[in-house]
């Protein structure tokens, strides 16, 4: 039997997860385990200094009061344990995850999660503009498990797929984009006067050809295969430098 592990960071109840689990049903056993309410830009957050609560609120559906990387550890370590599944899936998020955004997104961390565990794992995220559809997007990423559970799959396959708001003209494997934020901290004053501060800004993408960022403008799919591995493999050379001055030092 083939298995499919959901889990998302816009919370058990949003539109997104309940129609992806919803057109994955005929495909595998699907297990929903996904926070009691949004979680987004959670990153990679893991929660250690509290229990969890892990809830079974429908057939297969699980909600845990926690952050999207406790609930694929919940599923894989726990719920899963005796049976991994196949895939690890996460989304579809309300809104884009491109660029630089994998690092903040706890849809796509979820992902590192399923990845750092030996599943081959997916993120799905949408444009929000006129006319998008989490069916038509639904439906799209079902196809593309179905694809994906036909081949045999390297078990760090680690994919971040976004939809364009518009019917898409077809897919792109892409590479991540680079954004910059044009004004990033606003600074205001408080009914009693003290300060605060709001992380905001506008963001401006550098143009970059075979961007994920350049695809949904475009109005493509967007497949960007990741990785885990930090490592700056230039480096190791190119910061010989350090190394060599670092000998004189204690
Ligand atoms: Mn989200």
């Amino acid at each position: 039997m083939t298995r499919i592990l959901v889990t998302n960071d816009d919370g058990v109840f949003s539109e997104g997860i309940k129609l992806l689990a919803a057109r994955l049903r005929p495909l595998a056993e699907v297990t929903v385990v996904a926070p009691d309410r949004e979680q987004s830009a959670m990153g990679h957050a893991l929660t250690l200094h509290r229990p969890l609560r892990l809830r079974e609120i429908g057939d297969g559906v699980y909600s845990v009061d926690g952050t999207p990387t406790d609930c694929v550890s919940l599923g894989l370590l726990w719920l899963l344990k005796d049976t991994p599944p196949e895939l690890v899936v996460s989304g579809i998020n309300f809104g884009l995850n491109l660029g630089d955004d994998v690092t903040y997104s706890g849809t796509v961390s979820a992902t590192f999660e399923g990845t750092l565990m030996g599943i081959p794992s997916v993120a799905f995220s949408q444009e929000v503009a006129k006319s998008f559809s989490f069916e038509r997007s639904a439906d799209f990423a079902a196809g593309l498990v179905e694809v994906l559970l036909r081949n045999e799959l390297p078990e760090d396959l680690l994919l971040n797929v976004n939809f364009p708001a518009s019917e898409p003209h077809g897919v792109r494997l892409t590479k991540l984009g680079r954004r910059r934020y044009q004004q990033s901290v606003v600074q205001k004053l408080d009914p009693q006067g003290r300060e605060y501060y709001w992380i905001a800004g506008k963001p401006v993408w550098d143009e970059s050809e075979g961007s994920d960022q350049d695809a949904v403008a475009e109005g493509y799919v967007s497949i960007t295969p990741l990785h885990l591995d930090l490592t700056d493999y230039r480096g190791i050379e190119s910061y010989r430098w350090l190394q060599e001055q670092l000998t004189s030092v204690g």
